[in-house]
C-alpha cells in the first residue's frame, strides 16, 4: 500500500477528502465554543467608533460576528446578491445539496471546526477507495500498491516540508526528483490542482513553508445532512440584518480622519475603520481605487501571490458506472481529479464531481457549456466508450473564474511569493485592516478555517486601538 494515509495527514489541503470513519456526530455543543471568540476580552477593546467589513464571505461574517459582539458598530457591505462568498450550495439538483465552493473541513483543530461542531452537525462517515488512471489504464489504490512510481510520488509528497531549497515550480521539483514522467499527472492533481493552480506555476517553497505552519490536524470531514451556508447563517444569525447586498465597493478614501467609501451607485459610506475581505483577484484587478493609493509594497505583494480559475464540474448520471464506494479518480485529462459527490451523503450516489484548478481550469472556462462534453469523453476514455456520455442526465458548471466579484478560486503559493501574505496582511494608518484567506500567514491559505483565522486577526488588531 502505498503512502496514501500519510499524504492525508499533511495539509495537502483544498479539499483532500478521507471520509471521516468511526465519528458519525460531531462533538456536543459547548465543548468547544471557548476558542469560539479568541480575540480580546471585552474589557480589552479600545475601540468604540464605527467599522465596516467589505465582502461578507466567511471572513467578513465572522469579522462582522466578533465586531458585533464587541457590541462596536458595523455593517457588511457585500458586492453580490447573496452571502456567502465562495460557500455556496447547489439545491434541487440531487437528493442531497451540493458544495459548489468549500466543502470539506480540513482538520479538527481550527475555529471553523468549532464552529461546526458546536452546531452538532454530523459528518460522512464512509469508507472510500482512490482509482488512478496510469498507462491509459483504470485502476483502484489497491492495485496500484507496489507501484514504484506512484509510492515515489507520495513519499515526496509526505516530505515536502523539509524541502528548504531554492523557490521553483512544482513541475520542476518533481523532475528533480525524478518522478517519472508517467505519474507527472498525479502529480498535477495531487499538488497543483488541490493548491488550486497546475504544478507549472505553483511555487515549491511556498508549499513546503505552508505545509510546515500547518497546525489544523490531520482529519478532513464533510457535512452530511447539512451545508456551509447553512453553518454560516445558523452561527452568523446575529448579523444577518447588517449585510448590506448588492453594495460594490469602488472607491476606498482614506485620506482624512475618518473612511470614505463609495459604492457602484454612488452611495458614500463613512467608517472610523474598515476591514477589506475581498478575493486577492479583486485587488489584483484594482477594482477598488483607494485614496491615496496602496503603497507600491503593498501592490506588489498583492501580485507575488497567484490565484488562478478554478471549476466544478456536477455530473448526474441515471447508472452508476463507478464502485460504490469511489473516492477521487484521478485522469490524465483535462481533470485532474474527479470525486463521487454523494458518497455518504446521497441515497442515489449518482454524481460525479470534476475539480479542475489553473491552466486546464482556464481552457475549460473558455468552452463554456462545452467544457461537459471534454469531461464526460475523459470519463468514457477510463470507463469505456460510451458509458458515461450514455448515462448523463444533467450537468452544472461551476465556474468561479467568471464569478463578477470572485473571479477565481482561492490563493496559492507563486514562485517568489515569499512572505507576500505578512505585507498583504499588514493594516493601513490603523484604519484600514486586511482579512480573507489570501492573508492567511499561518500556512492557512485557501480555507475557510485560514479566512476566519484572518478575520479573528483582523478585528483583534482594530479593535486594540481607539
Ligand atoms: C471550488 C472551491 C473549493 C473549495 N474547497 C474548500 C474546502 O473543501 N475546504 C475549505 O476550507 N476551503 C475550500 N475552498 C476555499 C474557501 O472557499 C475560501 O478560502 C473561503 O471561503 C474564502 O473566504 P473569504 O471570506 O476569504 O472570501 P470570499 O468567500 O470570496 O468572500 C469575499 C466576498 O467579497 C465580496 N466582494 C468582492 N468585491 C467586493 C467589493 N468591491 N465590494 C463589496 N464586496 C465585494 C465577494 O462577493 C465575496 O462575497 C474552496 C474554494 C473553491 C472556490
Amino acid at each position: 500500500m502505498f503512502a496514501i494515509k500519510n499524504y492525508y495527514m499533511k495539509p495537502l489541503p483544498i479539499h483532500r477528502r478521507q471520509l471521516l470513519k468511526n465519528l458519525a456526530l460531531a462533538l456536543p455543543a459547548g465543548m468547544l465554543m471557548p476558542s469560539l471568540l479568541a480575540s480580546c476580552k471585552k474589557d480589552e477593546i479600545e475601540f468604540s467608533g464605527k467599522a465596516i467589513v467589505i465582502g461578507a464571505g466567511a471572513a467578513g461574517m465572522y469579522a462582522a460576528y466578533l465586531l458585533n459582539d464587541y457590541d462596536i458598530d458595523v455593517v457588511v457591505l457585500e458586492a453580490a446578491p447573496v452571502y456567502g462568498g465562495r460557500i455556496r450550495p447547489l439545491q434541487g439538483f440531487s437528493d442531497f445539496t451540493i458544495e459548489l465552493g468549500a466543502e470539506e473541513v480540513h482538520g479538527e483543530k481550527s475555529l471553523w471546526y468549532d464552529i461546526v461542531t458546536s452546531l452538532n452537525k454530523e459528518f460522512v462517515n464512509a469508507d472510500d477507495e482512490s482509482f488512478y488512471f496510469i498507462d491509459n489504464q483504470l485502476k483502484s489504490e489497491t492495485q496500484l500498491a507496489n507501484d514504484n512510481d506512484l509510492n515515489a510520488l507520495y513519499d515526496l509528497i509526505d516530505n515536502i516540508e523539509n524541502y528548504f531549497g531554492a523557490d521553483k515550480t512544482i513541475e520542476q521539483y518533481l523532475s528533480d526528483n525524478n518522478i517519472a514522467q508517467r505519474v507527472s499527472h498525479i502529480g498535477n492533481a495531487l499538488l497543483g490542482n488541490e493548491y488550486g493552480t497546475s504544478n507549472t506555476r505553483l511555487g515549491a517553497a511556498g508549499v513546503a513553508s505552508s505545509s510546515r505552519k500547518w497546525d489544523a490536524g490531520d482529519q478532513n470531514f464533510m457535512l452530511k445532512n447539512a451545508h456551509y451556508l447553512a453553518v454560516l447563517e445558523e452561527k452568523f444569525a446575529s448579523i444577518l440584518p447588517k449585510i448590506q447586498l448588492n453594495t460594490q465597493i469602488k472607491k476606498i478614501d482614506y485620506s482624512g480622519n475618518q473612511v470614505m467609501l463609495t459604492d457602484q451607485n454612488g452611495n458614500t459610506y463613512t467608517a472610523d475603520k474598515i476591514i477589506i475581505t475581498v478575493p486577492l483577484v479583486i485587488l489584483q484587478n484594482e477594482e477598488i481605487e483607494f485614496v491615496p493609493a496602496l503603497p507600491q509594497y503593498k501592490l506588489s505583494a498583492i501580485n507575488a501571490i497567484g490565484m488562478n480559475a478554478g471549476m466544478k464540474i456536477i455530473l448526474k448520471f441515471s447508472t452508476t458506472f463507478w464502485v460504490a464506494n469511489l473516492g477521487s479518480v484521478y485522469g490524465s485529462g483535462y481533470v485532474p481529479e474527479f470525486w463521487s459527490t454523494g458518497l455518504g451523503r446521497s441515497s442515489e450516489n449518482n454524481t460525479l464531481t470534476a475539480f479542475v484548478m489553473g491552466e486546464k481550469a482556464e481552457y475549460l472556462s473558455s468552452l463554456g457549456a462545452g467544457a461537459v462534453d471534454i469531461v464526460v469523453a475523459e470519463l468514457d476514455q477510463m470507463y469505456g466508450a460510451g458509458v458515461a456520455s450514455g448515462s448523463l442526465i444533467a450537468s452544472y458548471i461551476m465556474d468561479w473564474s467568471k464569478e463578477p466579484f470572485i473571479k477565481g478560486a482561492y490563493s496559492y503559493q507563486k514562485v517568489g511569493t515569499g512572505n507576500s501574505r505578512e505585507t498583504l496582511a499588514q493594516s493601513i494608518d490603523d484604519k484600514i485592516f486586511f482579512a480573507g484567506e489570501a492573508t492567511n500567514t499561518e500556512g492557512h491559505e485557501a480555507t475557510v478555517h485560514g479566512a476566519i483565522q484572518t478575520a479573528d486577526t483582523a478585528v483583534e488588531e482594530l479593535v486594540s486601538k481607539e
